[in-house]
């Protein structure tokens, strides 16, 4: 820092001379001569007091000869010199009032001396009139008290000096008639004027150096006020006992006081000693260095506040020229701002910011942490990898606000789903994690998983948007000794990959197998992406029947790959895998084209429907595509019939009302495919403009059966449609059994095997042309079945027949005989090995015959057992054994 030092040099004679009556033309000069105009405030009071003094000589020595004209003018004179010496007294209270120029009330004041002199000569003369005065002391008495009044008066001012001199010198001069008495008073005059010019120098050059330190000392209060209200530090300061002697005003403020009040308090009082190891330990290096008196930097200690306050202190000791301890001085940084900041950082490095739950980082530290803890409580750790289902969606079609604020919902169910058991946090995107320390049942992490994808699962309402999504998620048990984060990370990952496979919204455990999965599963979509251009791709029809007049309504375009190595692979594989590639607009395009053109060789009556994937329906272009390939088959729109799932609502946003409405004004048809299946609601049916509700397989396969309660389902829904003027189709009727109910129920069509399997594109033209379809089918609902050729034995109207079952379920069995069965009749079938079991005939057809078992049959009976031991009686028939037994009698 430069310093401007302070000059102690005195000016020259002429400064000293004439300094009070120049005009100021520096601040210093301005300052200086106000300090010294303020010396002239006696000049008025001191010369009125001599006046007096002179007046009340006059009035003793005159011995009361008032009346002469002589005494009058004395009187007169006095009167004069006391209203000059009022005047002046007034002028120099104005003055001050005022800050007039000190020049202007120097010359005043010098006229004022210069008048007096003038008066008091006369005055001096005048008395000598006087008889009584005259030849007494009194002339020398008066010019002696004048001349000492005015060098007193005027020796703080050379230029009153000057002029006291000039007058008194002149005064002398002419009123006395001694030269010895004149010259006296001349030189006395001159001396006072150069005591006068020496003492102005001096104080001139005194005031300038005072000026000067007062100047440094602002500038530097001025530096440390600017450097507090910076807030970038604060000083300090104590005496040598450790008390603050200086308090700056933001340290007062961290103790929410005024700095006086922390004035005298022990500096160590202030800082706090917390069990905060860095910070207890930084504290006591300050107490070593405050009490060894060395100078310390950057000590962080924590302020004895309620509040969380941290400081950065540095001190030196301040000695004085003997080498006396003085106390310390330095200064103080609030570090709190910059611990929270660093807070802040570490907090953000270790969660999301959009929902508050731990990051990736953090989770993968908790799971290593717990897999550790997992190794000495000799208690595995379970790994939950979640991920939303179709949440990319709502964040494509309602935009990335609500997306966040789905996902901060989430987040809170995810929450309280998992509870006291785990941890969850986020990966980023829509992958959520949970680490579950200590808990390996299967069948508690099951009923968590399930609670934790129902409860995902559940609408969501965000600024008036019902937004409903779903979730899968893998699960992976860590082995309290073997497992390591990144394997259990890799499996948990697999198992949500087939979860995800398996149909959204579900859970799976990993197993070993889901490995070679995995790479076959990548395998698979880039062959999928080959697929197109190379041929492999074409599209079954599968007949849409009414279910009154059995004449064909239509067909349904599906999709098929024939993989050149694997064989067909299955929509239900692929179509996941193209949707979550981004392949799917084109596999649609090309379905949608391909079924258009095959189609325009039809009938005209007969429709063609064709599914649309949820990705196609929210792209914006799909309108002038469907619009664009009904043109190039130049199939009438009313012939195409769209399949849309209720995935499409899960966003229910404008954007997808639009595309429902452009779609209509084409003129297809909208059916609701798969209805029943997730999300049911029927709200969307009174929404969207659907003309047809495809009822799922799920509800329509054993709907027949007594023991469920499909068949109500399935009643509500056609009354429903009916009302809202839609048609129906059952999917997936294979039976005779659920075709005739599903007749009864009312629903206007079917699709299913009973009637046809997807065939390709010449096979359906054919039944397009022949417009008519056969039920072709089992009669009744059929489990799991196992295909085998078993011999058994059956007592067929009270004789022993022998019958073949050509398969065999838990519910019945398909089953030759020659010799024929009525339907509805009880029968016990004995299966060779096996044994008895008792079932009814539900149908009965040209050899065959359908047995509906009385009781679930336990299909493991017909593994084949070891026996050591001889073949025992149950290889010979219990009947056979009645029968001999009867014969024997
Ligand atoms: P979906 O649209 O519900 O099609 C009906 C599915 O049920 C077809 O399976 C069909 O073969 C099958 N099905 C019909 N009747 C019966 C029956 O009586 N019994 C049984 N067990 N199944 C029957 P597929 O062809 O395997 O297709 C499965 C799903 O794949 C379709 O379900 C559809 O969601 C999707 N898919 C097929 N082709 C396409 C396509 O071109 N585009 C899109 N986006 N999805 C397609
Ligand atoms: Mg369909
Ligand atoms: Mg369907």
């Amino acid at each position: 820092m430069t310093r401007s030092a302070p000059s102690d040099e005195k000016g020259g004679l002429a400064e000293g001379l004439f300094f009070d009556i120049r005009s100021p033309d520096t601040e210093e000069h301005e300052a200086i001569a106000a300090q010294r105009v303020a010396q002239l405030n006696h000049v008025p009071l001191l010369l009125g007091i001599a006046h007096l003094l002179c007046l009340a000589a006059v009035v003793v020595l005159s011995r009361g000869e008032f009346g002469s004209i002589h005494a009058m003018y004395v009187f007169g004179t006095v009167a004069l010199a006391l209203g000059c010496d009022a005047a002046g007294f007034a002028l120099l209270s104005l003055a001050r009032r005022h800050q007039l120029n000190p020049r202007t009330v120097t010359l005043a004041i010098g006229l004022l001396v210069g008048l007096s002199g003038l008066m008091m000569s006369f005055f001096a003369h005048l008395s000598s009139w006087i008889p009584a005065m005259n030849g007494g002391p009194m002339l020398p008495l008066l010019i002696g008290t004048s001349i000492t009044a005015a060098a007193i008066v005027s020796i703080e001012s050379p230029p009153l000096a000057v002029v006291s001199a000039v007058v008194g010198t002149i005064g002398t001069a002419l009123f006395s008639d001694n030269p010895l008495f004149a010259g006296s008073i001349a030189a006395l005059s001159l001396l006072v004027v150069g005591y006068s010019v020496v003492g102005a120098r001096t104080m001139i050059a005194n005031a300038r150096q005072r000026l000067a330190l007062a100047h440094e000392a602002r500038k530097a209060l001025h530096f440390v006020t600017e450097f507090e209200n910076s807030g970038r530090g604060w000083f300090w300061e104590t005496n040598s006992r450790g008390t603050l002697s200086y308090v700056s005003q933001q340290l007062a403020d961290d103790f929410h006081t005024h700095p006086d009040a922390l004035l005298g308090r022990q500096f160590t009082d202030l800082l706090s000693v917390d069990q905060n190891g860095d910070v207890m330990r930084e504290e006591r290096t300050l107490g070593f260095h405050l009490s060894a008196r060395f100078p310390f930097s950057d000590v962080v200690v924590r302020a004895a506040t309620n509040d969380d306050v941290h400081w950065s202190l540095s001190g030196n000791p301040i000695f004085d020229q003997r080498g006396r301890f003085l106390g310390f001085r330095g200064i103080g940084t609030d570090l709190t701002e910059q611990r929270r900041n660093e807070q802040e950082i570490s907090r953000l490095a270790r969660f999301d910011s959009l929902t508050g739950l731990p990051n990736r980082a953090m989770m993968r530290q908790t799971l290593e942490e717990a897999l550790r803890n997992a190794g000495f409580r000799r208690k595995g750790c379970t790994l939950f990898l979640i991920d939303l289902d179709r949440f990319k969606n709502v964040n494509d079609t309602l935009g990335h606000p609500i997306g966040d604020a789905l996902l901060r919902q989430v987040a809170e169910r995810l929450k309280l789903a998992i509870g006291d058991h785990g941890q969850v946090g986020r990966l980023g995107g829509d992958e959520f994690k949970a680490v579950l320390p200590g808990t390996v049942e299967t069948g508690l992490l099951e009923s968590l998983a399930r609670t934790l994808i129902d409860q995902v699962s559940r609408p969501y309402q965000i600024e008036g948007h019902r937004v409903q999504i779903g979730a899968s998620v893998g699960i992976a048990i860590g082995d309290p000794e073997r497992s390591c984060a990144d394997s259990l990370i890799r499996n948990a990952d697999l198992a949500l990959y087939a979860a995800k496979a398996a149909g959204r919204g579900k859970h799976k455990f990993y197993e070993a197998s889901m490995h070679s999965e995995a790479s076959d599963r990548q395998v698979l979509e880039n062959d999928l992406r080959q697929a197109i251009d190379r041929g492999e791709l074409w599209v079954a029809y599968q007949p849409i029947v009414r279910s009154a007049s059995e004449e064909v309504a239509g067909f349904e375009a599906l999709v098929r790959w024939n993989h050149p190595t694997r064989g067909p692979v299955s929509p239900e594989r692929f179509i996941p895998l193209a949707e979550e590639s981004g392949l799917i607009p084109r596999i649609g395009e090309f379905v949608l084209r391909t079924a258009l053109s095959d189609a325009a060789k039809w009938p005209d009556a007969v429709r063609i429907a064709v599914n649309l994937s949820p990705i196609q329906f929210n792209d914006p272009g799909i309108v002038d595509l469907v619009s664009s390939a009904l043109d190039a088959s130049k199939v009438r729109a009313e012939r195409l019939e769209l399949e849309i799932t209720e995935g499409v609502f899960l966003t229910d946003s404008d954007a997808t009302d639009d595309t429902f409405a452009r779609l209509k004004a084409l003129g297809v048809r909208l059916a609701l495919d798969d209805f029943g299946t997730g999300y049911s609601s029927l709200g969307y049916l009174r929404k969207a403009p659907f003309d047809k509700i495809k009822i799922d397989q799920s509800f329509v396969r054993g709907a027949a059966s007594s023991t469920n309660r499909n068949s109500a389902i399935i009643r509500a829904i056609v009354t429903l449609a009916e009302t809202l003027g839609m048609d129906t189709t059952a999917e997936g009727v294979e039976t005779h059994d659920d075709l005739a109910l599903i007749r009864e129920l009312g629903v206007s069509q079917v699709q299913g095997y009973i009637f046809g399997k997807p065939m390709r594109a010449v096979d359906a033209s054919e039944v397009a042309t022949k417009a008519h379809a056969e039920a072709d089918g089992f009669s009744c609902i059929r489990e799991p079945r196992q295909r085998l050729m078993r011999r058994a034995m059956a007592a067929i109207d009270g004789k022993p027949t022998e019958i073949r079952l050509r398969n065999i379920s838990a519910m019945g069995a398909l089953v030759e005989s020659d010799r024929p069965v009525s339907p509805g009749g009880m029968l016990t079938i004995d299966i060779v090995g096996v044994g008895p079991v008792v079932g009814t005939v539900r149908w009965a057809q040209a050899g065959r015959f359908g047995v509906q078992f009385t009781e679930a049959f336990d299909l493991t009976r017909l593994a084949p057992k070891v026996e050591k031991r001889a073949p025992s009686a149950m290889l010979t028939p219990w009947y056979v054994n009645q029968q001999r037994d009867l014969a024997a009698g």
